[in-house]
């Protein structure tokens, strides 16, 4: 990357999101200049992708420009928050037109869809990576937080998790001739539409806003599962001070992944994989009805995962019983 270069990038981030009111100076001048709506609180994430961390290198252009908007966006839906601005720091190991191309085409279909203005942005040359920091607003003291459940609450998570993990080992084609393993169809028809399937939920994850807006008033804590169910539950259920309980076979294990890693495997994946940019919450047994309405109203599936306890880490149990995780697969408990 030339000077010069960093020119002609910067035409490619001009029309990378939506055009909004709130924004009074945006690209172009030193700093961005934003006005929340008057009695919102303001909500600022950022995460960075690094090409060989957080997608194979080589990975489609397109995908990491979708990625990197929606790890972040993932963030502020788990704060139950309106995403309004982003900003976007590049750093690139050479000038690539085509590449530029299609990440910016990624990066502004998810930003279109969910109105979100890419208000600065900054390039520089090294090794591949991608940092964005997002900002959105709630209602004043409307902010869903992860410390804010108690013992007693029941626990979700939003659509299939461990689909992203699958398609992950896909993409790096570590799992190639496993497909169908476990299912009774081995690879047959289905096979490779499962693959599709995966492939697709690890290369363009949606984050789930409408819902964590829904969960406003209803989910006592929220955290979004970026880094494997069982270890960011884990984290929501320290941060409120509390144990989990999980139960196994509430779990939502998808076809697609059954398909792919079958039923152990399956679960394995659902509990450890990365990547899910889904919704884990916790709310009052009293609210399940609420919660059960807010998941129908934004069309995305919620299951009943467990409950919070008094007490400390997660214990995960099947047909009743405490269930001990061991790399690789489950074994009982010996006491
Ligand atoms: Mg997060």
């Amino acid at each position: 990357v030339r000077r010069g270069e960093f020119e002609l990038i910067d035409h490619f981030f001009r029309d990378a999101g939506v055009a909004r009111a709130d924004v009074l100076v945006g690209i172009g001048d030193d700093g961005a200049v934003l006005r929340p709506p008057a009695g919102s609180d303001l909500v600022a994430v950022t995460d960075t992708l690094n090409e060989g961390v957080h997608f194979p290198a080589g990975c489609d252009a397109r995908s990491v420009g979708h990625r990197a908007l929606a790890v972040n966006l993932s963030d502020l839906a788990a704060m139950g928050a309106e995403p309004a601005w982003a900003l976007l720091a590049l750093t690139l190991p050479a000038y690539d037109e085509s590449w530029l191309e299609a990440f910016t085409a990624g990066f502004a279909g998810l930003a279109r869809t969910h109105g979100v203005a890419l208000v600065g942005g900054d390039t520089t040359r090294g090794p591949l990576a991608v940092n964005v920091q997002a900002l959105g607003f709630v209602p004043a003291g409307a902010g869903i937080r992860r410390g804010g459940a108690a013992a007693g609450d029941l626990l979700f998570v939003s659509g299939t998790p461990g689909e992203a993990a699958a398609g992950l080992a896909i993409e790096l084609g570590e799992h190639q001739a496993t497909a169908g393993a476990g299912g009774p169809a081995g690879a047959g028809d289905g096979a490779g539409a499962a693959v599709d399937v995966l492939r697709r939920r690890f290369l363009y994850p949606e984050p789930r806003l409408a819902l964590g807006r829904a969960l406003r008033g209803i989910a006592s804590a929220c955290i979004d599962v970026s880094d494997g169910l069982l270890g960011d539950l884990g984290k929501l259920a320290a941060a409120s001070g509390c144990g989990a309980a999980v139960e196994l076979e509430q779990l939502p294990i998808s076809p697609a992944l059954l398909r792919f890693a079958g039923r152990p495997g399956g679960e394995r994946m659902v509990l450890t994989g990365g990547d899910d940019y889904e919704l884990c919450f916790a709310a009052p047994p009293g609210r399940a009805a609420d919660v059960a309405a807010a998941a129908a109203r934004c069309g995305v599936p919620v299951t009943a995962i467990g409950a919070l306890r008094e007490g400390a880490g997660v214990e995960l149990r099947r047909a009743g019983c405490p269930e001990a995780f061991r790399h690789g697969g489950f074994d009982h408990f010996a006491r």
